[in-house]
């Protein structure tokens, strides 16, 4: 390009912005353990109705996503106008940012957390406030009050935490939502809630009730296996549901999503017994690897964690050479999710064969 050519001016907060490394797409011969997602094709009544569904496209889905957040708000006993719909969860945490926060203003969250948060962050032009986790790998809370300041506008607390897997439990959560002052925006992400099985983990959504400055997350795409359509949802109070009402992207969630979650929701039943096929495939898991002589953090999600250090990127391509794609993080340790049987197998085989 010419020295003279103009570009067109892009906000600063831009600059140097971490990319979303998304999981990595296998050839046919592997398995992908790379981004939680559900190992389950949809169900046949489910995917009759979306089909049906996609007769009507060439219309706009429903502004206002009524079916769906009546069948939400129904489901989950809250009222109506306390649900948000977005594209994604991860939509709707942009849209809470975008509500709450700007530059000069501060978002604080665990780390490593989440690979969404900082990216979000940046881009709303706030400053992350990275607040490291515990040697056990699980969310310093203690720690996390005490980052709040004046300039404080957001909080995450990924419950369980993506990718450790480790879980907050209830009288340590309350204890740290009574510290937060009520301005700041406490976001509880529960994206992988329907795999949580230790009682001692509460419900953001009965943390809620009586707390104006909390909104929980949760997604459609990981236990009800709607990833690649893109709806997820909030549960908050007024005046933040209606900020993100707001803040939304019109027409956002499309009609076939639509119509996926509302069949989900009804199906749920069906959903939650695979999730629960999963559970136990993850116990199976955590069991072997620790007789393997792996420490292994206890995991409530559908992913399972091993700090590997320097050797996670070795790891990683070890994984791949015997056909499984893992979430590798640099230097950390990697991700891996819970799949169909083969494939962790294969990964508990990999484990294995990386101890000798
Ligand atoms: C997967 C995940 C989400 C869900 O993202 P969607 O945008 O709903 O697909 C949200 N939060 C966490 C922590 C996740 O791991």
């Amino acid at each position: 390009m010419a020295d003279d050519v103009q570009t067109p001016k892009l906000r600063e907060a831009l600059r140097g912005i971490p990319a979303y490394r998304p999981g990595k797409i296998p050839d046919a011969s592997t398995f992908k353990l790379s981004s939680n997602e559900n190992p389950y094709p949809p169900l046949p009544g489910v995917l009759e109705k979306v089909q049906k569904s996609c007769e009507t496209f060439n219309r706009y889905p429903d502004m206002g996503v009524a079916r769906l957040c009546s069948e939400i708000a129904s489901r989950f006993g809250v009222p109506v106008e306390h649900v948000a719909t977005g594209t994604g969860s991860v939509g709707v945490a942009q849209q809470l940012l975008q509500a709450t926060s700007g530059p000069g203003d501060e978002v604080v969250y665990a780390w490593r957390s989440f690979e969404a948060y900082p990216i979000i962050t940046q881009i709303s032009g706030a400053t992350s406030v990275k607040v490291p986790l515990t040697p056990d790998e699980r969310h310093d809370l203690d720690a996390m009050a005490e980052a709040v300041t004046d300039r404080t506008r957001l909080i995450f607390v990924c419950n369980p935490n993506n990718p450790t897997g480790a879980a907050i439990g209830r009288e340590e959560l309350t204890r740290f939502l009574d510290r937060v002052p009520g301005d700041v925006l406490v976001v509880i992400d529960e994206a992988y809630r329907e795999f949580v099985r230790d009682p001692r983990i509460p419900d953001g959504v009965e943390l809620y009730r009586d707390r104006p400055n909390v909104a929980v997350l949760r997604t459609f795409s990981k236990a009800y296996g709607l990833a690649g359509l893109r709806v997820g949802f909030a549960i908050a109070h007024e005046p933040v549901a209606e900020a993100l009402r707001a803040t939304a992207v019109p027409f956002g969630v499309n009609s076939v999503a639509q119509v996926a979650a509302v069949e989900s929701l009804r199906a749920e039943e069906a959903l939650l017994e695979r999730c629960e096929s999963l559970v136990q495939e993850r116990t199976r898991v955590l069991e072997e690897l620790r007789k393997q002589g792996w420490t292994v953090p206890d995991s409530e999600a559908n992913f399972v964690w091993l700090r590997l250090g320097e050797d996670t990127m070795d790891f990683a391509a070890k994984a791949e050479v015997a056909g499984v794609v893992v979430r590798p993080f640099a230097g950390e340790g990697a991700r891996i999710t819970i799949g169909e049987v083969e494939a962790n197998d294969i990964f508990l085989r990999v484990a294995s064969e990386f101890r000798d």
